[in-house]
């Protein structure tokens, strides 16, 4: 226990996704951050969090540690490379992976930690920085059910959605195949949006009768009227993680010799938009690709 008896949590990887995460458990913990980005953990220190200098030096406070990183490489180098989590990590502690990450490189994470008596369990999420702050975004969870029994106290601070997903690894499979799906989905309905807008239809009227209709998806419920109708054009997720999520799902369809057509048109989609704005875009630049390719306004 921390100080006023408040749980002592640890979170590295304070982007996009990570900050509205970690906002949720520093309501009612002592929160210890570490972020190779200075910006970001100048934020969490206005808001009463304590940096850390390493992963090392936050292992030292903690037993339960949050990982939000952008891919399993960096998880790995951030758990066993220089001034990483193995420096210090406590036997018995949780390291949390709430990346989307490789399910093969967090089986293999997580049997190399399990000798050293360590627990890691993944965790990614679903439903955007939004959903982090509304408290419902979607956590996945691949490990023991006792591990997943331990942390879920834990979780229920962040969110009312949580699911046990299976044994180690299931969370970043059944992540990376919701991504896949979520872009199949956004390119179908910019492809049917532009479509309807060359048609003479209003894009908002559209968005709104197919929500209620049998086309709906998250595209229809979220991210155009959100991100791109409003005129917003900021999703909070950028083309390069989304490439890296679709290429991980398209890993597993490999690995099970599973043909996923949809899922490589739309990656081919997806690059049109990548070469053009490149990997650090929002994914809301989708938009304007297809304004290119269609000639149909979809933004106000
Ligand atoms: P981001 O790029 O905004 O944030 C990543 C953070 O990790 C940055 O603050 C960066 O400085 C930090 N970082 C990078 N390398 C580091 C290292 N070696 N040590 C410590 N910190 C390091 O990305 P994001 O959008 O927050 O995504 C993080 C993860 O969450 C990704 O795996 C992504 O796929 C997933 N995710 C994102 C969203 C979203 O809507 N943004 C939704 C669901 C899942």
């Amino acid at each position: 226990m921390g100080v006023n008896g408040l749980m002592k949590i640890g979170f590295i990887g304070l982007g996009n996704m990570g900050t509205p995460l970690a906002e949720r458990l520093l309501k009612k913990n002592q929160l210890f951050v570490y972020d190779v980005n200075q910006e970001n953990l100048k934020y969490f220190i206005k808001k009463g969090a304590t940096p850390c200098s390493t992963p090392s030096e936050l292992a030292l406070q903690t037993s339960r540690i949050f990982l939000c990183l952008p891919t399993s490489t960096i998880v790995k180098k951030v758990i066993n490379g220089e001034n990483g989590l193995l420096n210090s990590v406590e036997k018995g502690s949780y390291i949390i992976d709430m990346t989307t990450g490789e399910p093969e490189i967090t089986r293999e994470i997580s049997k190399e930690l399990q000798s050293k008596e360590i627990n890691f369990i993944d965790a990614p999420v679903s439903g955007g920085p939004k959903g982090a702050n509304q408290g419902n975004i979607a956590i996945m969870v691949g490990g023991t059910k006792t591990q997943f029994s331990t942390i879920k106290p834990i979780m229920d601070q962040i969110s009312c959605n949580i699911f046990y997903a299976g044994k180690i690894g299931s969370g970043h499979s059944i992540k990376a195949g919701n991504n896949l799906l979520n872009l199949i989905c956004r390119m179908a309905t910019f492809e049917v949006v532009s479509m309807l807008v060359k048609d003479g239809v209003n894009p908002e009227t559209a968005v709104n009768i197919i929500q209620k209709s049998s086309g709906r998806n998250y595209a229809t419920e979220i991210t155009l009227p959100d991100n791109i109708i409003s005129g917003k054009m900021v999703q909070g997720f950028s083309t390069g993680l989304m490439k890296k999520d679709a290429g991980v799902a398209t890993k597993i369809a490999e690995a099970n010799k599973v043909e996923i057509p949809l899922g490589k048109l739309s990656q081919e989609l997806l690059k049109n938009t990548i070469d053009e704005f490149g990997e650090d875009a929002d994914m809301s630049t989708v938009a304007l690709t297809y304004e290119k390719l269609t000639g149909a306004k979809i933004r106000p």
